[in-house]
């Protein structure tokens, strides 16, 4: 039967008198997958109609030309993109409440190099969880579907990269995404990352199952959280927005060599940060 997540630990949203520009409730297709298979026949690039466009981090299939590789990915273009820069000092307060109920899995791995998907990105070491972990936002309940990583950093504090990014993707029951982003920097080593470091897939495009590792996911739920909250949208093609990003606060870190571990895998996979657009940040701190 369904597992109700006991509810832990509240936390409540200070607003402060900024409001968001009202843009995420135009959900552009919730379920974009491989739909450039059903789509139009708008471009000459569609060599491969039953998959998605090809798109990279750099050059002629990079981020400016995100929108353009595909109907199935105009969204890139939108005025509610991630990643976005964040102002320590600038965020709002607001009155949201979350609820975290992270879990243990097990550790199945993947070097993605084109998955073009709406939970499975590309160009990244991803790790699949298994079903159990939410976080609750505003009564609204999210199933952590998967983590993956960016190096450098994709979200920008004072307009500062970190080294890591870590994004923990979560799904609702009728579609909609939320993702708790931390930013590592550089400092003592983490012994989670260290389990997905032992286990990186050698190359891209593998990808293995250890049912004996054991990820405890609560390590990434601070006593103490505070995060940074807007909307905004997924950081990879099809872009679709409507998602709550939640992008903690407190510091995490990681030891130079993870850090090199994690960059001589996934080669510089962090989108620009994107135009705010008038959309408003808020802080969610635990009380
Ligand atoms: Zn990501």
């Amino acid at each position: 039967m369904q597992k109700k997540s006991p509810p832990k630990t509240y936390f409540s949203w200070h607003i402060i008198a900024i409001f968001f520009a009202c843009c995420n409730t135009t959900d552009k297709g919730e379920r974009t997958n491989h739909d450039t298979a059903t789509a139009t026949p708008h471009g000459a690039e569609s060599k491969h109609s039953d998959r998605p466009a090809h798109w990279e981090y750099s050059g002629d299939a990079g981020p400016d030309e995100w929108a353009s590789l595909s109907p199935a990915y105009s969204a890139c273009d939108g005025k509610s993109q991630s990643p976005i820069n964040l102002i320590s000092a600038g965020a709002g307060k607001g009155g949201s409440k979350l609820n975290f109920d992270y879990r243990s899995s097990s550790l199945k791995i993947a070097h993605h190099q084109h998955v073009d998907d709406i939970i499975d990105n590309g160009h990244t070491i991803q790790v699949t969880v298994e079903e159990g972990s939410t976080v609750t936002i505003n009564g609204k309940i999210y199933q952590m579907k998967q983590f993956h990583f960016h190096s450098p950093s994709e979200h920008t504090v004072d307009g500062k990269h970190m080294p890591l990014e870590m994004h923990m993707v979560h799904q609702s029951d009728d579609g909609k995404l939320a993702v708790v982003a931390l930013l590592f920097q550089e400092g003592p080593a983490n012994k989670n990352l260290q389990q997905i470091i032992d286990h990186m897939p050698a190359k891209p495009g593998d990808s293995k199952h250890y049912t004996d590792v054991k990820l405890d996911l609560s390590v990434h739920v601070p006593p103490n959280l505070s995060a940074f909250h807007y909307s905004g949208s997924l950081t990879t093609p099809p872009c679709n927005e409507g998602v709550e990003w939640l992008v903690l606060r407190n510091k995490f870190y990681l030891s130079k060599e993870q850090s090199t571990a994690f960059a001589s895998h996934m080669h510089k996979n962090n989108r620009p940060v994107q135009e705010l657009n008038g959309r408003l940040v808020g802080t969610v701190k635990m009380n």
